[in-house]
């Protein structure tokens, strides 16, 4: 792996690009090394953002149908190298190869392509009559800068990637500085099939120029597309503010479940675990709080730490692991503190102890109340705190008390009811019996400090676009 990832390049303006400095990428099951990336500087990104601009009038002005056979073919070179992208996210981010892991990742990354391939957003005429002919266009915006994350490398760079480039719009991309090299290989492929400059890489370790920073302030940078946590997101609206750039903020989030009485624990015993736990629990909307009502709050938890206790934990090569390390020390450390802060208080019904290295198990903890920091902290990580309520409205309340709103799940065998439940709860995406389970073809993103802007389908694309009115 470490001599493979060493031919991994930036990409600009269709060359590869070799800066002489490179940083260390982790594995973060070993401790290993998983391979060296670029380590970029404000030169390569003017670089990036000047080849993505020239290449703009080009890309554009192509037809429909050519735009939409460009990302086609985007799809099929990711999907033609899919175990070779799987294999690099297992290195870099940790999670299994199998499961809801990388190879799942990576045939994601292949659907939300094609399904976003195939959208189109075509002229509307909003008046024809004899007082005159009223037509609306959207154009694309012009370099999109994309900000990616580490916990879904690959297919938050393709849900960034795909809509900018299906709208017209050319790209400089920037990957965490935790999960560089997959992303960096996308990026190759993807200029395997795209004219010069339309997709372009620059990524960096932030100990010089902090490169989102550099992007967000970029005057040649149209718009961003940011995913990643509040207090980062909040930064690039402010920077970006001088520019007027466009933005879409996926941020944090706290997701609440709801059990509502009449649900049957048994069944849901395992759509709840992967609602919490799906990629260690590193994922922006997977439940992180969990109200279970009186009557059958402990034959829940029981249920819930049955099903968790027969999920194995190991290296991401390991084809039998469903769940792997957690990511980065930090994410590892916050984990750690905020259950060691929850057992002073709650009940510990799986896990709590910190394994070896990076490994964490999954860890259950009930008697959770409002005030824990486990409960209104957002932990991004395997740790799920269970809070017991008697009155559905005490419920509601607190699952929107926090100041971030992405996700919620109500759980119950009743949907109607369940529905009740759901509308009145803050947040972009609610799910009836499970939990984050997006679709590119549903609009998803948060409410109050949880973003703004929505991913996937035609709202999605419509957040790379301006719109022109031309009154005829
Ligand atoms: P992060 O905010 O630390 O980093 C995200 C990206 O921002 C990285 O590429 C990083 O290099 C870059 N960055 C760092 N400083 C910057 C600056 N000043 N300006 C611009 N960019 C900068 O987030 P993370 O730790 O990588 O990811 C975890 C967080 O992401 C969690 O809070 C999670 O909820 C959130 N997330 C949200 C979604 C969603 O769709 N809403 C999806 C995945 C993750």
């Amino acid at each position: 792996m470490t001599d493979e990832t060493q031919n991994i390049a930036l990409v600009i303006g269709g060359e590869r690009v070799q800066p002489d400095a490179r940083f260390e990428v982790r594995n973060p099951a070993t401790g290993g090394l998983a391979g060296h990336a670029p380590n970029a500087g404000q030169d390569e990104l003017d670089r990036a953002v000047a080849a993505a601009a020239a290449a703009f009038p080009g890309w554009s002005a192509k037809s429909d149908e050519d735009l939409q056979a460009a990302c086609m073919a985007v799809a099929d070179a990711i999907e033609a190298n899919a175990e070779e992208l799987a294999q690099l996210v297992t290195a870099e981010q940790g999670k299994p190869l199998g499961g809801v892991g990388s190879r799942w990742e990576i045939g994601g990354a292949v659907a939300w392509a094609r399904y976003t391939a195939g959208l189109s957003l075509p002229m509307q005429v909003l008046q024809d009559t004899n007082e005159g002919r009223v037509e609306m266009y959207r154009k694309p915006l012009g370099v999109v800068g994309s900000i990616t994350p580490w916990n879904f490398p690959v297919l938050i760079a393709v849900w960034h990637i795909l809509p900018a480039l299906r709208t017209g719009n050319t790209v400089v991309s920037k990957p965490s500085p935790h999960t560089p090299l997959a992303s960096l290989r996308l990026i190759e492929l993807m200029n395997g099939v795209l004219p010069p400059g339309v997709v372009n890489s620059v990524s960096g370790d932030e100990t010089g120029v902090n490169l989102g920073a550099a992007m967000s302030s970029h005057e040649g940078i149209s718009k961003i597309v940011f995913t990643g946590s509040c207090a980062t997101g909040q930064k690039v609206m402010q920077s970006s503010a001088e520019t007027m750039k466009r933005l879409t903020l996926e941020m944090g989030g706290n997701d609440a479940g709801i059990v509502l009485p009449d649900a049957d624990p048994q069944q849901i015993a395992e759509a709840l675990f992967w609602g919490a736990f799906i990629n260690n629990g590193q994922t922006c909307a997977a439940m992180k709080r969990l109200y279970v009502h009186d009557d059958i709050h402990d034959a829940v938890c029981d249920a819930l730490v049955e099903f968790a206790r027969k999920i194995p934990v190991g290296e991401g090569t390991d084809e039998n692991a469903l769940l792997g390390p957690v990511q980065n020390r930090m994410q590892f450390d916050k984990v750690s503190a905020l259950v060691e802060k929850a057992k002073t208080s709650g009940k510990v019904l799986l896990g709590g102890e910190p394994g070896e290295g990076q490994f964490y198990p999954p860890t259950i903890i009930a008697g959770m109340t409002a005030d824990d920091p486990l409960v209104y902290e957002e932990q991004f990580g395997p740790a799920l705190p269970i809070i017991r309520y008697h009155d559905i409205e005490d419920a509601i309340v607190q699952a929107n008390a926090l100041d971030v709103g992405l996700g919620g799940s109500v759980w119950s065998a009743d949907v109607e009811r369940a529905k009740e439940v759901a509308k009145r709860l803050e947040c972009g995406s609610v799910w009836i019996n499970s939990h984050g389970m997006i679709q590119p073809n549903a609009p998803f993103g948060g409410v109050k400090k949880s973003g703004f802007g929505v991913e996937f389908g035609e709202e999605g694309l419509k957040e790379y676009t301006d719109i022109q009115v031309i009154f005829a």
